[in-house]
């Protein structure tokens, strides 16, 4: 009854399209540039569906949720919402100031003030960072409002970028101290909920975040200028690019693009020549690997066991359930309803001297 009808009314819920200005939230070196360019130019993106809308209210729901929790603790949260001049750059071919609001600042029990970011990711998202990915496009949009705060409080130096899991809500905290004068971001800790714990030389220092935000700023406005768009950021088979709302265009005449046979230079030809050496490595290693693989298989079978270990080793045999679909019996029009056709790139490197 609902479950069918919420998220159609999350879909209709959807906000118009927002134009393409410069913002602390796009600033980011892992944001696709080109997909970027592409809202400049003011092309249409497609329609999110309705379940992605739903998973981005729910992300600000969280954020809600850990003020909440923040505010029955002893730090104070205050200034949520409050909007920053985080430089100026060219848009639409005038002067325009980066604008953005932050998720609000938070004052420790001595009086410290820090500035406070919220993201609510997924777990995948989450459990990268917690092993040592830093999310740059989180720290940059930090360098971003600091640099607005401080003109505001010059006082304020560091932010607290506090993570939180969707799905276990385990929180991730990056300590952050940004110096300004020479555009320097030291990530000073790592804190999980789940007792991860580092610093020092553990964790990272940051050059130039700010200065390459406003550079991507103005590549964009020269593309925009210029109607044209720079190369792809991502490949086919990434992500970002799954979840894009240019993909269409942006991949449209991609196999055309690719007609010309060329010659491979020195270096190229040796990677080639490397990465045919290795293939055939792997071959031979795989063949002596399935001749065992069969061979340990009967030992298990003739001993009629499920596991046998000895010496630090184990050779098992488990059962497991899989489900598969006889297309067959599938009536073809909701077979064709359920299929995607997609262009995929099948790259191969043969060779070798005969
Ligand atoms: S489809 Fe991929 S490469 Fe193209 S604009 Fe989108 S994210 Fe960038």
């Amino acid at each position: 009854m609902l479950a069918d009808l919420l998220l159609k009314v999350a879909g209709m819920n959807q906000k118009p399209e927002q134009d393409y200005r410069p913002r602390p939230s796009s600033s980011g070196p892992e944001r696709c540039l080109r997909q970027l360019c592409y809202k400049a130019h003011g092309l249409k993106a497609k329609k999110m569906s309705d379940r992605f809308v739903a998973v981005l209210d729910d992300s600000s729901w969280h954020e809600e949720l850990t003020a909440d929790w923040i505010r029955k603790s002893a730090f104070q949260l205050h200034s949520q919402q409050l909007v920053l001049n985080c430089g100026t750059t060219t848009h639409l071919g005038q002067a325009f100031d980066v604008a953005g609001s932050i998720d609000g600042i938070i004052t420790d029990l001595l009086g410290v003030d820090r500035l406070w970011e919220h993201k609510a990711i997924n777990h995948f998202g989450f459990e990268r960072y917690l092993k040592g990915d830093y999310p740059m496009d989180y720290l940059t949009q930090c360098c971003l409002y600091l640099v607005g705060l401080q003109k505001v409080n010059p006082q304020i130096r560091e932010a607290i970028l506090l993570i939180k899991n969707k799905n276990t809500s385990a929180y991730l905290e990056f300590m952050l101290d940004y110096n300004s004068a020479d555009d320097i971001m030291v990530v000073k800790h790592l804190m999980g909920s789940d007792g991860t714990f580092r610093d020092g030389e553990d964790v990272a220092l940051f050059t130039n975040l700010y200065r390459d935000a406003f550079e991507r700023f103005a590549q964009v406005e020269k593309h925009r200028v210029l109607q044209a768009l720079p190369d792809r950021q991502f490949e086919r088979s990434d992500w970002q690019c799954d979840y894009c709302p240019y993909s269409e265009p942006c991949y449209e005449n991609y196999q055309q693009e690719f007609t010309e046979f060329v010659a491979l230079d020195a270096e190229a030809a040796a990677q080639a020549a490397e990465y045919v050496e290795i293939n055939d490595i792997q071959a031979t290693l795989k063949k002596r690997q399935d001749v065992i693989r069969k061979s340990l298989k009967g030992w298990l079978n003739s001993a009629n066991a499920c596991r046998a270990i000895a010496d630090g080793y184990s050779v098992n045999l488990a059962f497991q359930k899989r489900t598969t679909v006889d297309n067959k019996l599938v009536p073809p029009e909701i077979l064709k309803k359920a299929s995607d056709e997609k262009t995929i790139e099948i790259f191969t490197i043969k060779g070798g001297k005969a």
